[in-house]
């Protein structure tokens, strides 16, 4: 296994589009890491470069030690696995996987050993003379995850790889490839534009927005700290709820709102210091506004909406208050059931606020 350098890796495309701004980032050796953004935010772009199906405008790519800017595909030792895998319809799944190894000239007895051991992992033994056509898609699936891990490659690459299957196989093909990276002690990059995937397996996740890394960092520290508005808001279902407004004072005002206003603590001060008057857009997980009740410091604020809509889900509600202003997200136990159409009085500790500059997009202080 290797690690993959990116330096300075930009892409523009012949039409002068660019598609990949820059992009810095070391991929360990044996860490599985998620590239993760909105549809046209470069993340296929860069995952392309990496295999070499992409030529590179800028930068230097590295797999291990050697630079592979100008080594074809072929001969980077890289394995990719694509939302349309196609295997091969005419062949069984033990020759599907043994394909590849058979071009390389391998000997039978290796051939073999190699094929029974990846269908050992993936559970595809007892389907080994099955023809594509006789499996179900998440069988297909693994198979075409087994032809990758039957060349032991020194990187595995993924594109959207679970897009066509449906909800449950998705999550029970995530946690297979999550376990086959730690069977394996792979390096894998996986791209995706689903942030529930990113989060379920990467050891980091790249987050990417218009062509531009906007953070690197471990599923949680991203949810506990992101450190830009795009962040904040990508990463989440429901996704936290934002006010733009200004700091008055020692406190938050709502713009639109001023019944909106939030203390700020004194670390929360210190970090807005110079933001008195200046514009800053307050972000809120759905979990930290709640429904007030005789439990709540005193110290939080307190604002009353109207309850819009509700989403029972059993293990937890998603309540949508105050319509086009303030359209806030709270989730909340799922039992009693809030009136719709009611008035609702909502509370938010003022530690639990993440303050970002309304200019930059850059975060000001983190929730504490
Ligand atoms: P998706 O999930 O939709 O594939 P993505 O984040 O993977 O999105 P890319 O496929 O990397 O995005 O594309 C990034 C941008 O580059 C998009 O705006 C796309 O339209 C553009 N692009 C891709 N291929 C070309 C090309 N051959 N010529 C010009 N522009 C291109």
């Amino acid at each position: 296994m290797a690690q993959v350098t990116l330096e300075g890796i930009r892409k523009v495309y012949d039409n002068g589009f660019v598609a990949v701004h820059g992009v810095d980032l070391v991929v360990n050796d044996g860490e599985f890491v998620v590239l993760v953004g909105p549809s046209g935010c470069g993340k296929s772009t860069t995952l392309r470069i990496v295999a070499g199906l992409e030529s590179l405008s800028g930068g230097t790519l590295k797999i291990g030690d050697r630079i592979v800017n100008d080594v074809p595909p072929k001969e980077r030792d890289i394995a990719m696995v694509f939302q349309n895998y196609a295997l091969y319809p005419h062949m069984t799944v033990f020759e599907n996987l043994a394909f590849a190894l058979k071009l390389r000239k391998l000997p039978a007895a290796e051939i073999d050993e190699r094929v029974r051991k990846t269908a050992e992992i993936l559970g595809l033994t007892p389907i080994l003379e099955s023809r594509p056509k006789q499996l179900s898609g998440g069988q297909r699936q693994r198979v075409a995850i087994g032809r990758a891990i039957v060349r032991d490659p020194q990187v595995f690459l993924f594109d959207e790889p679970l897009s066509n299957l449906d909800a449950k196989l998705r999550v029970q093909m995530r946690r297979e490839i999550a376990k086959i990276h730690r069977q394996l002690s792979a390096t894998m990059i996986y791209v995706t534009h689903d942030q529930v995937e990113a989060m379920t397996m990467g050891d980091r996740i790249v987050v990417m927005n218009a062509g531009r890394v906007e953070q690197v960092d471990t599923p949680l520290e991203l949810y506990d700290h992101p450190q830009t508005l795009f962040v904040a808001s990508f990463i989440g279902s429901p996704a936290m709820n934002f006010f733009h407004g200004t700091i008055a004072g020692a406190r938050f005002v709502a713009a639109e709102d001023p019944g909106i206003a939030f203390p700020l603590s004194a670390a929360q001060a210190g970090r807005l210091a110079g933001f008195d008057g200046k514009r800053v857009v307050a972000g809120v997980r759905p979990e930290e506004v709640r429904v007030a009740d005789v439990h709540e410091p005193t110290s939080s604020a307190r604002f009353t909406l109207q309850l819009d809509a509700i989403e029972p889900l059993g293990n937890e509600v998603v309540i949508y208050a105050g319509g086009q202003k303030h359209d806030v997200t709270v989730r909340m136990a799922p039992r009693p059931l809030p009136e719709v159409g009611a008035p609702i009085e909502l509370t938010v500790r003022p530690e639990r606020v993440h303050y970002f500059d309304a200019e930059t997009s850059r975060l000001l202080s983190s929730a504490e």
